[in-house]
């Protein structure tokens, strides 16, 4: 260890970067890390967290209308926005200082400030003292990533989801640019915050990745709940004017907007860094390669989460972390599992699902055998409310193993993490036949589809 200034030196206090250093302190290990924001990273800021509590926010809508034919009666419901803002704010400050707390009891030393590589062993750390060099026998590099948005006219005009926590005043009429899981969040979020949404997406379906299914049931229900969803649409230009902004369509449509919301993908966060100096190239889209023991292409420099551009998940950045410090100071090696990671979309109502969808199975096994029921949730026939829940099953005919498992309706995160358990010991249709359902619920429907 003589000649380093530390055992482990982690650029990027966010998902990953947090539980690496404080997992290999606890195990004895020296550890600095740099974050040049807050502590705690996407998640915790302007990710995860946030987006949840919004989306708590938004349900509470649809709450006050279904509370009627429950004999509530609720009056006029209006939503404080600035209220909601600071009770945010107040909460992810609250939790930057647990994350700081929970760094330095671990014996991590803390440093506010932005880390480059100099070189393969040394990490330079721009604090308001000035700057810091570090010798690190390691390097973690968990810088996580950043929304990508196209280049086209008027650009300047769009924000991006980090904005759109603290967006003022409230957008009545929004516009979202995009398909995927923060689009369709944000689209949901805010149309039940009492924004006019039109979200705006490029392909034939939202949520490419997802069954197909889950797709066009979530697509329906979005519309439902008052999105206007435009599919095969695009933005040509974006011009501001004194009402507002102007979206051109690419057919020629102008929509009118408070603001438009690019949610269009995020690239990892490299710039700066210092890659070069260490000897470290890119791949294609731009993430930092690393083979399955998180090791670039210098061995003792690893990268863990978003800016290796796998799975752009919290829990899987805090899985890799866990990974990365058994085998640096611990248990030893051993390698991460992607399969069957469970996943939700915390729309209205919610995606949850984990393993694969129909076409991955049906091209995976062949033969492959499908349950799906659809129905209205035990509380809407009081309610009145239209939404309907989705559940599938995907079954390998061959094996009678569950490989995948989809819902579409309320809690639907809550209702599949327990059945990605199942699934990766390997639970057969007919083992979750042979399970009793618990009666009244939705999730029952998962063990009596027949
Ligand atoms: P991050 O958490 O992004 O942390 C990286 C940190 O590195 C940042 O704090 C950054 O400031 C810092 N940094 C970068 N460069 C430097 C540098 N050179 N020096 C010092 N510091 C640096 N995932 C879920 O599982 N569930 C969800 O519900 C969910 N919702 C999301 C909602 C939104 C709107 C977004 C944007 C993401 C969401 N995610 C969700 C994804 C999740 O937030 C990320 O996958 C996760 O945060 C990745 O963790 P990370 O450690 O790789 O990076
Ligand atoms: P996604 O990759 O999920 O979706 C990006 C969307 O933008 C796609 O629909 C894509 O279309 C579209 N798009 C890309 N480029 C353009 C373009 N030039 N013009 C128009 N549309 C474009 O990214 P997000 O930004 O939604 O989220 C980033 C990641 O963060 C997610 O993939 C997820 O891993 C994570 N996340 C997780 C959440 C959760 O767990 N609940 C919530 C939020 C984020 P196409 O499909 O045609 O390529």
């Amino acid at each position: 260890m003589s000649g380093f200034d530390c055992d482990l030196f982690v650029i990027g206090a966010g998902s990953g970067g947090v539980r690496a250093a404080r997992m290999a302190a606890q195990r004895g290990a020296r550890v600095v890390v740099a974050e040049a924001a807050a502590l705690g990273g996407t998640c915790v800021n302007v990710g995860c967290v946030p987006k949840k509590l919004y989306s708590e926010a938004a349900q509470f809508a649809d709450d006050f209308r279904d509370a009627a034919g429950f004999g509530w009666d609720v009056g006029a419901a209006t939503l404080d926005w600035a209220r909601l803002r600071r009770n945010r704010a107040k909460e992810i400050s609250r939790l930057n200082g647990i994350y700081e707390q929970l760094l330095v009891g671990a014996g991590v030393q803390v440093l506010r400030g932005w880390g480059t590589l100099c070189d393969a062993h040394t990490v330079q750390v721009a604090t308001n003292e000035g700057a810091q060099r570090f010798r690190a026998r390691h390097i973690l590099i968990a810088t996580g990533g950043t929304p990508s948005v196209p280049h086209f006219p008027g650009r300047e005009h769009v924000l991006t989801s980090d904005q759109m926590f603290d967006i003022e005043p409230f957008p009545k009429r929004l516009v979202v640019v995009g398909g995927g899981y923060i689009a369709c969040e944000f689209a949901s979020i805010f149309q039940g915050l009492g924004a006019q949404v039109r979200l705006l997406y490029r392909g034939e379906q939202v949520l490419r990745g997802f069954d197909d299914d889950v797709r066009a049931f979530l697509a329906q229900e979005l519309v439902k709940h008052g999105v206007d969803l435009r599919l095969r649409t695009d933005v040509e230009a974006i011009e501001r004017r004194p009402d507002g902004l102007a979206v051109t369509l690419t057919n020629a449509e102008v929509l009118e907007a408070d603001a438009v919301l690019y949610a269009t993908g995020r690239v990892p966060n490299v710039a700066g860094l210092g890659l070069e100096s260490a000897g470290l190239a890119l791949s294609p889209h731009g993430a930092i390669p690393v083979d399955d023991d998180y090791r670039t292409a210098a061995p003792h420099i690893l990268a863990i989460g978003d800016v290796t551009a796998r799975l752009q998940l919290t829990p899987v950045a805090l899985a890799e972390a866990m990974v990365v410090v058994d085998q640096l100071f611990g248990e030893g090696r051993r390698r991460m599992d992607y399969e069957f990671v469970p996943t939700a979309v915390f729309t209205h109502p919610s995606i949850g699902t984990v393993g694969l969808t129909e076409a991955q199975a049906r091209e995976r096994f062949g033969a492959v055998r499908i349950f799906r029921s659809e129905f209205r949730a035990l509380k809407h026939t009081l309610s009145g409310n239209a939404e309907r829940t989705l559940m599938k099953l995907v079954v390998d005919a061959a094996s009678d193993r569950v490989v995948g498992l989809h819902m579409v309706g309320p809690d639907a995160g809550e209702t599949v993490q327990g059945f990605a358990v199942a699934m990766r010991a390997g639970a057969t249709k007919a083992l979750f036949d042979s399970t009793i359902g618990i009666h009244p619920t939705a999730a029952e429907e998962f063990v009596t589809m027949r």
